[in-house]
């Protein structure tokens, strides 16, 4: 399969002739690094849409991609209801719901309830110091998060048909429950796991051990971008690295390069 990582927790997935995308998000502040050599605008064809929840970083940009591309987009109730008033033609929209699996030929997709990462309290006084003032003044951020509600999180298992039945597992914040982790690790383990290392002061140490309980082939790490300054940081995802070396040597981590494709 061909992944192309957009920055946050967004991604190309391009598996026998056909494309999917999770999370797209390319209209990132103008400090946000790294810089995308690519917009929105350059976002090719693609079938359908996945989304983890319904927040700016996440959904902003698929009123856009959706009319561009025709793709359907799959998410949870509030999110399509956030979407259909940005103009998304309910036809467009599939909301979905835990243990509903949708098959498109190619591959299979399955949803499961999730949950967002809890911020502790240090992240949210650093954030505050760092970002106060100037977000009082940002009305673009007022507007974003006014218009994108969380609503229900969701986990995305894809089984990919033209791969052998490779199974692709991306969360797009981390906040899985000790259920949610047994549940999934009760399934066969996915061969790659898309991760996102953002959202709490401990955040690699928290993905090492979600790493840890469902044991992929692969690790791709994500969202660990400084995707919208000062709100956001980068992450260092060294410890990450160092982590699952430790507690899980055979998993492989992949760092992805944003808007690369690279075959896996
Ligand atoms: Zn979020």
């Amino acid at each position: 399969m061909l992944v192309t990582w957009y920055g946050t927790a967004g991604f190309r997935i391009e598996t026998g002739g056909h494309v999917f995308l999770l999370d797209p998000h390319l209209s990132r502040s103008a400090g946000a690094r790294p810089k995308l050599p690519f917009g929105l605008e350059d976002v090719g064809k693609a079938r359908e849409i996945f989304l983890s929840h319904g927040h700016f970083d996440h959904a902003a940009d698929v009123p856009h991609i959706a009319r561009r591309t025709g793709a359907r987009v799959y998410c949870s109730t509030v999110a399509a209801e956030a979407l259909r008033r940005q103009g998304v033609p309910g036809a467009q929209l599939v909301a979905a719901r835990d243990g509903d699996g949708f098959d498109f030929g190619v591959y299979r997709a399955q949803c499961f309830h999730s949950a967002h990462a809890r911020f502790d309290l240090s992240l949210i006084a650093r954030t505050l110091v760092r970002a106060l003032p100037s977000v009082l003044f940002d009305m673009r951020l007022f507007s974003l998060l006014r218009h994108w509600p969380q609503g229900q999180v969701l986990s995305w298992r894809f089984a990919l048909a033209a791969e052998g039945d490779r199974v692709v597992h991306h969360f797009g914040s981390a906040g899985c429950t000790e259920d949610e982790l047994a549940r999934l690790a009760d399934l066969s383990a996915p061969d790659v796991l898309m991760f996102p290392l953002q959202g709490h002061t401990r955040i690699c140490v928290v993905a090492a051990r979600v790493v840890e309980r469902l044991n992929p082939r692969v690790v791709i790490p994500h969202h660990h971008d400084d995707f919208y300054p000062p709100i956001s940081q980068a992450v260092d995802i060294a410890p990450f690295v160092r982590a699952v070396g430790e507690l899980s040597p055979p998993v492989r981590v992949v760092e992805l390069p944003v808007c690369e494709t690279v075959e896996i």
